[in-house]
């Protein structure tokens, strides 16, 4: 097929009139046997093409149904009816691809998005999907348009890895054993010496690790791919397969790790508002009519776009873990017991409900927890003077809660090791990472931000399995 169709979004953009195009996309609705409402996918703007009555053979106006995929060549002219400025005058249609509109499952009524997650396969023919792509593409590409324009190299760090980088045991296991029948130690344990690797492996949980060995060299690196955790956490909020960004900066404190994460939400925010209006506007509305089903207290006080904007323009407040349970603990829903957790004492990690109370009813914007104690953090964040706590930072952002995590990593290789023994981590198997402080270390930082929590928050989807096209959760693996 010489394909020579003018994309939809192009057509509506243009305004201009009285020139031949050829259009190809899928049927949404066809009105009076007359008016076709077009969608190609590249905007969620239906184009009007006109029929005109007694011009075309039954036999084809027949085949003009719910889902069914048109080419049609035809000219542009200023639109009579309302709601657009142009429309097509189709001069000619060809069927390209025939749908039941019986059978078709996505009819032009409103479907729930539980509905659509099982048939997440037909979901992006939705106005919703589709403008959920395609900010989650913008969002993508903004990531890495915001590291190349500062000068950083984007690594692939590997998806199989014999190493757990946030000692949290959350892995997949990767083998190729029989597992009716793995090689076995004399003590009946599994021998992985014979397995693929020669070692037991997994999947990646993140890239880290390895990208401060690259930025031990390249000074600036990035990485953006998938990471994968086996928590058995059914949330709105976590996925066992989720994409994840980390930058990973030589020279570095906690401070400039703060400012380049701030900076690049921000960024990254504003070329998708600056891309992506009618997609967003699009969302805005979608979330301002479900949150009409909410009670009063729990719907937002901002609209979507509001809220990224006011995200753009505003400074993310800072604040250490410390103050943070200063403030949780005197809080009037910790006294009226208005937390499942209730914050008692210093040094608990704070759940999700702290988080947003933060984030949503203390300080109405986004926000920096940093210097945590160490003991919830991991080994190879940079012990503070205190002996307590930890150059750690969390991002927490209104609606989601933790979506990046970083901090300043550990370069003193005695204090590393330190902890390391500390924390039964083995200084052996990881070698190979000890050697960067060995050999020239320098104070150095980083962060993992969540894609899928980015999008979320940039969407106003409530739930994660919403921004992402096939998600992998527990019990779940569909398509
Ligand atoms: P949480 O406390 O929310 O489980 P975490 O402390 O496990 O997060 P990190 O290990 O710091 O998260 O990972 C870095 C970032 O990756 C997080 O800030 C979050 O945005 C994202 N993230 C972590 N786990 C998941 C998951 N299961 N699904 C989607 N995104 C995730
Ligand atoms: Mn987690």
């Amino acid at each position: 097929m010489f394909n020579n169709r003018t994309r939809i979004k192009e057509l509506i953009a243009n305004e201009s009139v009285n020139y031949e195009v050829i259009v190809m996309g899928w049927v949404r609705t066809f009105r009076n046997n007359q008016f076709i409402a077009l969608n190609d996918g590249s905007t969620n703007n239906n184009l009007q093409v006109v029929a005109e009555l007694g011009k075309f053979d039954e036999s084809v106006l027949k085949r003009i149904t719910t889902g069914a995929a048109l080419k049609v060549s035809g000219e542009i002219i200023p639109s009579l009816g309302k709601g657009q400025k142009i429309e097509l005058k189709a001069h000619l249609i060809e069927i390209l691809g025939d749908s039941d509109a019986e059978k078709y499952p996505l009819q032009p009524k409103k479907h729930s998005l539980e509905f659509l997650r099982e048939i997440a396969h037909l979901r992006f023919r939705t106005n919703t999907f589709a403008a959920i792509f395609r900010v989650r593409h913008t969002l993508a590409f903004a990531v890495h348009k915001f590291f190349n324009d500062k000068g950083f190299v984007y690594l692939h760090t590997p998806i199989i890895t014999a190493s757990d980088a946030e000692g949290a045991g959350e892995m997949f296991h990767v083998t190729n054993f029989d597992l009716t029948n793995p090689a076995k130690n004399e003590d009946g344990s599994i021998n992985y010496k014979e397995d693929f690797f020669g070692k037991a492996t997994n999947l990646t949980v993140s890239g880290q690790l390895e990208g401060e060995l690259a930025a031990m060299a390249l000074a600036d690196v990035y990485t953006f791919g998938p990471t994968f955790r086996a928590e058995n956490s059914n949330t709105a909020r976590h996925l066992a397969e989720f994409w994840m960004i980390e930058p990973e900066m030589a020279f570095y404190d906690l401070e400039d790790n703060m400012n380049l994460a701030e900076e690049f939400i921000k960024y990254i925010i504003k070329y998708t508002l600056e891309n992506n209006k009618d997609d967003l506007e699009f969302l805005s509305q979608r979330l301002a009519e479900e949150e009409k089903q909410k009670p009063q207290h729990e719907r937002s006080e901002m609209g979507l776009i509001e809220k990224l904007e006011f995200v753009i323009n505003n400074n993310f407040e800072r604040l250490t873990y410390t103050e943070a349970i200063q403030i949780l603990k005197e809080s009037n829903h910790n006294k009226k017991k208005k937390f499942q957790y209730l914050i008692e004492d210093w040094g608990v990690d704070l759940q999700s409900e702290h988080e947003r109370y933060l984030v949503e009813k203390h300080f109405k914007k986004p926000v920096i927890l940093t210097d945590y104690p160490k003991n919830i953090k991991a080994f190879y964040m940079r012990q503070n003077e205190d002996g307590k706590t930890v150059a750690a930072m969390d991002i927490l952002a209104p609606g989601i809660g933790e979506i990046v995590g970083g901090s300043q990593r550990e370069e003193r290789l005695n204090k590393l090791t330190e902890r390391m023994n500390e924390m039964h981590i083995s200084t052996e198997e990881l070698d190979w990472y000890l050697d960067t402080r060995r050999f020239g270390p320098v104070p150095h930082a980083g962060f993992g931000l969540g894609f899928e929590r980015l999008v979320q928050f940039v969407t106003g989807m409530s739930n994660i399995r919403d921004v992402i096209p096939f998600p992998r959760t527990p019990k779940s693996a569909e398509f």
